[in-house]
C-alpha cells in the first residue's frame, strides 16, 4: 500500500514512523523547510507513552532525556507566589517535559528511511473511493496517486475543508506567550500552572536545566505587541505579568526577546464525528484542534498515529480495504478526541475566570 502524509508536525511524523514500521510504503510532504522547531516546550502525559509503545518507538522515547527532575513538586501558586495547592513529588514524574525541537528530532530519527519532501506544499485534488486512488497535487502542478492519504496539516487544515468536514474555528478568548530561558534557571524544585484573575503562568523545567514557561491572558483576538506600541512580545508579556511573583518574572526576563512566541488560541467550533472521507484520514490538530488547557493536543495526535498504525499492521497489502479501515479509525478516535476537546474548552473557561481576590498584589 502507498501512503502519503501531509504535514511533518508531531502527528504527521509519528504517523509516518509508525506505519513505516507496520510495513507500508509511506512518504511525507511538508511545506516548510527542515529547520528547527520553535523555542517552546511541550508536556506529554502517560497516554503519549502508551501511543509510543504501539508506534514501536517506546525504547527510544524512554531513553530520551526529559524534565522535570525526579522529586520536583507540582504546585499551583497565586500571582503573589503563595502556594495554593501542592501535589506530592513523584520519584519518577508521570508527565514528561521536552523542548519541542528534541521531540521533533526524535520523531525525525524514527522516520529514517521514509522520504520526507521538505518545502513541498501539497493539496488534495481527489479523495478517491473504492476504485479511484486519492490524488495530491504540488504547487508546481505535479500529481501523485495514493492508496491512503493521512492529512496531518494542522489547525487550519485545508484538507479538512476539501472533505467538507470543517466546522470552523472558535477563538478561545485568550492569548499565550511562550518561551524557553536562554540558560539553566532555578524553579525552586517546583513545576506547575498558576492561576490568577484572567491570567495564568506555567513553569515547565526541561532536561538540561532550561525552563519552558507560558503566560496566558484573556485578550481581544489579534492584539500584538507592535499594535500596542511595544518593541517585542517579550516586552508585552513582561508588562502583562509585571505584578506577578519575582520567579515568574525572572523566567520571562531570562529569555531572549527573539525567542518569545505569541499565539491567540483556537479550537474547532464543534468536534468532528468522523475523521475520514474516501481514502483520506485526518490526524492531529487537523482532526481535533483543541485548546492547550489540558496539555493533550499533541498526545491526541500521537494516539491517532498509534490507531492508524495498529489498524494497518498486517493489513497494509495492496488489496487492503481502506474504506473499512478508515471507518474503524474514525470510530476508535473521534469520540475520545471530542471528549478531550470539550473538556479542554471547559478547563480554559474555568482557568480564565475573573477572580478579584487572586489579582496580583492581593
Ligand atoms: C500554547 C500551546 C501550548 C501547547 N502545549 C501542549 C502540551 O503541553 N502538550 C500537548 O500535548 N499539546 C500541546 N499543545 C498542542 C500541540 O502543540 C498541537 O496539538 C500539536 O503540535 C499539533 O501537531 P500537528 O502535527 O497535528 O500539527 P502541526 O504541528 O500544526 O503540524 C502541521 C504541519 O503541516 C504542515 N502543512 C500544513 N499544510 C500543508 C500542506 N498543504 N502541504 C504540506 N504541509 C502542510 C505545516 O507546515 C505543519 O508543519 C499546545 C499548543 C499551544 C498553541
Amino acid at each position: 500500500m502507498r501512503i502519503a502524509v501531509i504535514g511533518g508536525g508531531i502527528a504527521g511524523l509519528a504517523t509516518a514512523a509508525g506505519i513505516a514500521r507496520a510495513g507500508a510504503a509511506v512518504e511525507v510532504f511538508e511545506r516548510s523547510s527542515r529547520g528547527a522547531a520553535p523555542g517552546a516546550g511541550i508536556s506529554l502525559f502517560p497516554n503519549s507513552r502508551a501511543a509510543m509503545r504501539t508506534l514501536g518507538l517506546l525504547d527510544g522515547y524512554d531513553r530520551r532525556p526529559h524534565g522535570p527532575a525526579p522529586g520536583t513538586r507540582t504546585v499551583m501558586r497565586r500571582p503573589n507566589g503563595k502556594v495554593a495547592l501542592a501535589f506530592p513529588a513523584w520519584a519518577r514524574p508521570k508527565v514528561r517535559m521536552f523542548h519541542r525541537n528534541d521531540l521533533r528530532e526524535f520523531l525525525l530519527d524514527s522516520c529514517r528511511g521514509v522520504p520526507i519532501h521538505w518545502d513541498t506544499a501539497v493539496a488534495l485534488d481527489d479523495d478517491g473511493d473504492t476504485v479511484r486512488p486519492a490524488v495530491l497535487t504540488t504547487a508546481d502542478g505535479r500529481q501523485s496517486a495514493w492508496d491512503l492519504v493521512v492529512a496531518a496539516d494542522g489547525v487550519r487544515s485545508a484538507t479538512r475543508g476539501f472533505l467538507s468536514l470543517d466546522p470552523g474555528l472558535r477563538y478561545a478568548g485568550y492569548t499565550a506567550w511562550r518561551g524557553v530561558t536562554r540558560g539553566p534557571a532555578d524553579t525552586g524544585g517546583m513545576a506547575g500552572e498558576d492561576w490568577g484573575s484572567r491570567q495564568r503562568f506555567g513553569t515547565v523545567p526541561l532536561a538540561d536545566g532550561r525552563v519552558y514557561w507560558f503566560a496566558v491572558a484573556s485578550k481581544q483576538v489579534g492584539r500584538t505587541a507592535a499594535a500596542e506600541g511595544l518593541g517585542s512580545e517579550k516586552e508585552a508579556a513582561e508588562q502583562e505579568f509585571a505584578s506577578w511573583y519575582p520567579a515568574a518574572r525572572a523566567l520571562i526576563a531570562g529569555t531572549d526577546a527573539a525567542e518569545v512566541l505569541r499565539h491567540d488560541l483556537y479550537d474547532l467550533a464543534r468536534p468532528l464525528h468522523v475523521f475520514h472521507r474516501g481514502r483520506v484520514a485526518l490526524a492531529g490538530d487537523a482532526a481535533h484542534a483543541m485548546t492547550p488547557d489540558l496539555g493533550q493536543g499533541a498526545g491526541c495526535g500521537l494516539e491517532d498515529a498509534a490507531a492508524l498504525t495498529s489498524l494497518l499492521r498486517g493489513t497494509a497489502g495492496p488489496d487492503a480495504d481502506v474504506g473499512g479501515l478508515l471507518e474503524r479509525y474514525s470510530r476508535r478516535r473521534a469520540p475520545k478526541a471530542a471528549r478531550l476537546l470539550r473538556a479542554s474548552r471547559l478547563m480554559g473557561r474555568l482557568a480564565q475566570r475573573e477572580r478579584k481576590a487572586w489579582r496580583p498584589g492581593s
